[in-house]
């Protein structure tokens, strides 16, 4: 019997919360099709039994030292184009992901119709060209046809459906035909693969969309199992009532619901955390409500007013505008061009930047809670990203958990594992499981850490020594195979 991998002298940490044990793992196609415990001489596969002593094997990988976990859940992330752009994805590679969720913060690339100009923060996914995919079927077989080294799945994003169907008019709410006409694309999108919806509430884009807007679409998602996901109303002066305001939506349209990024920004909002994981923990006892953050105390966005006043100190990291801007503080910047920083931001749109606004104690709080899952936010099209784009994961495994000690390593590769998998509908993902698929990372716990900053932010973590998804090795000692073994990963119900 033929096995295409063997992984040898390893300790596993399955990505259920579980202690780690040692075994090695027999991969083959792009299945885990058994864990082999120290002493055992025999293995079923296949329904058929076998001595050891019979299987040979393709590849035989040694990880004496090293964890085998679950390749790693982005589930925040703005790769809706990068995928194609950049098949390697070297920059979730390199840190252990395997699989991404796109189509976060209202903004997917699919589904869209439209062809004028389009409100912040669209033009975070790329310029014009990009948008491309009328319906989820054509965004689906694009990826099908050239795959990347990575899994995707993808949410619809509300400003989509907001900006097509309204026609660009998305300064009020919509009309009761226009919700219609939303939910129908909803719909569709759904049928064809989406795993949910998404808000971006903050954004121009969705920002007067009331409410009952909101509820009217998510109700849609039942059905089908979806997913209500939300960059919140309002991270700031209004945490608390934004946080109300989803867990109203979650429950009156009876969905599965995540608050993306959960945060606490701007410094006069520092310490909300307490009452905000307060009412999440509450609501949790009578409906399903998660969260997900970054280990960051920056955030990054496009370069817009009510972001910069209420931030410590602000990047500023492009503008389709001046091409050749250099990464600088804004209020350099504005010397620079011999204006205020509000004439600025007019001058650079659209625009992209970093915003220093969060507390460390806050980003404590939120990443030890109960399940918050890891999400990167990362935006990979801005030429000088945050951070978070290459470092998160290995930051999480070295500075929160190895380092600080917030959480033991089998509770942080849960968090970006088994619990995301499960949050999400990935089926047989996230967890070291027989007849589970070989998405997985082999790396060193006693090094991983991210080495991504604010001045160097496209670099490489450390620690991550091999990555497989779906059977395939694809990112081998620090660099990418450009193997392109990803898939599209449809919605569906969680067994
Ligand atoms: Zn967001």
């Amino acid at each position: 019997m033929k096995i295409d991998y063997l992984i040898k002298n390893g300790t596993i940490i399955d990505g259920s919360g579980d202690n780690r044990y040692e075994a090695d793992i027999l991969i083959s196609d792009d299945q885990i099709v058994s864990i082999l415990s120290k002493d055992q001489k025999t293995v079923k596969i296949n329904d058929e039994n076998y001595n050891l002593n019979d299987l040979s094997f393709n590849n035989i990988i040694d990880a004496t030292s090293f964890i085998i976990a679950p390749g790693f859940i982005d589930v925040h992330t703005h790769d809706d184009q990068n995928i194609f752009i950049d098949r390697s994805m070297s920059c979730k590679i390199s840190q252990g992901v395997t699989t991404c969720i796109a189509g976060n913060c209202g903004i997917s690339l699919a589904p869209f119709d439209y062809s004028g100009d389009v409100p912040a923060p669209i033009p975070l996914l790329g310029d014009k060209d990009a948008y491309r995919f009328s319906s989820v079927s054509s965004y689906k077989n694009a990826f099908n046809n050239s795959p990347s080294s990575i899994n995707i799945s993808l949410l619809t994003g509300h400003s989509m459906l907001r900006v097509q169907v309204m026609n660009g008019e998305i300064n009020r709410g919509a009309t009761k035909d226009e919700i219609i006409k939303m939910q129908n694309i909803l719909e569709n999108s759904l049928i064809e693969g989406s795993i949910g919806l998404s808000t971006g509430l903050a954004y121009p884009a969705a920002n007067n969309a009331p409410t009952e807007e909101i509820i009217e679409l998510a109700k849609v998602l039942k059905k089908y199992n979806g997913i209500f996901t939300t960059h919140m109303r309002n991270e700031g002066d209004n945490l608390v009532e934004s946080v109300n305001e989803t867990i109203k939506i979650g429950k009156l349209a009876d969905v599965r619901t995540v608050i993306s990024h959960h945060k606490c920004a701007g410094r006069s909002n520092w310490g909300k955390s307490k009452e905000t994981l307060k009412l999440i923990k509450e609501a949790k006892k009578e409906q399903n409500l998660d969260l997900d953050c970054y280990p960051y105390t920056a955030s990054s966005t496009m370069l817009l007013k009510h972001f910069v006043d209420r931030a410590d100190k602000v990047l500023v990291t492009w503008s389709d505008k001046v091409e050749d801007l250099k990464v600088n503080d804004i209020n350099t910047i504005a010397k620079e061009f011999n204006c205020t920083t509000d004439d600025l931001v007019d001058k650079l749109y659209p625009a992209g930047a970093i915003y220093f606004q969060m507390d460390d104690e806050d980003l404590n709080r939120i990443i030890s809670f109960d399940g918050t899952m890891i999400g990167s936010d990362g935006l990979p099209g801005d030429k000088h990203p945050h951070p978070r784009l290459w470092g998160t994961f290995p930051r999480v495994l070295g500075k929160y958990s190895r380092e600080m000690k917030l959480f033991s390593l089998e509770e942080a590769i849960y968090k970006m594992t088994f619990k995301s998998a499960k949050t999400f509908g990935l089926e047989k993902r996230g967890l070291i499981k027989k007849g589970y698929f070989a998405d997985l990372v082999i790396f060193d716990p006693n090094i991983v850490i991210d080495k991504a900053t604010y001045e160097k932010p496209l670099t490489p973590a450390l620690g991550i020594d091999t990555v497989i998804n779906n059977g395939q090795i694809v990112w081998q000692s620090m660099k990418s195979l450009e193997i392109y073994s990803g898939k599209f990963l449809e919605g569906k119900s969680f067994n």
